[in-house]
């Protein structure tokens, strides 16, 4: 297997891309990157754009910003592990 687990280098993505204090991958807003509480919902985390648990690489080209809040949204929304009863339709305003 890889060194795909590697800590010192998820240390090192993780200060490379928030020096470039990109905006959220995930919902696009701003990150405030002095937050240092890393339970704060609007805290600087590292996003997988492809999950390693789905084959996604430990690179920094699979890597980008996210809140912390959205980047939990987005692992617990995962479309095909999520039941079907989690899958929430979506009202429409229907004026007809
Ligand atoms: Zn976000």
């Amino acid at each position: 297997m890889s060194t795909g687990r590697n800590t010192t280098i998820r240390d090192r993505h993780r200060k490379r891309i928030a020096r470039d204090q990109p905006p959220c991958g995930i919902c696009g807003n701003d990150i405030d990157y002095t937050i240092t509480d890393h339970l704060n919902p609007m805290a600087y985390v590292v996003d997988h754009i492809v999950p390693i648990d789905r084959g996604g690489p430990d690179t920094i080209d699979n890597k980008q910003a996210a809140h912390r809040s959205c980047n939990r949204t987005k692992s617990d929304t995962m479309p095909d592990e999520a039941p079907a009863a989690a899958i929430r339709v979506h009202e429409t305003a229907r004026t007809w």
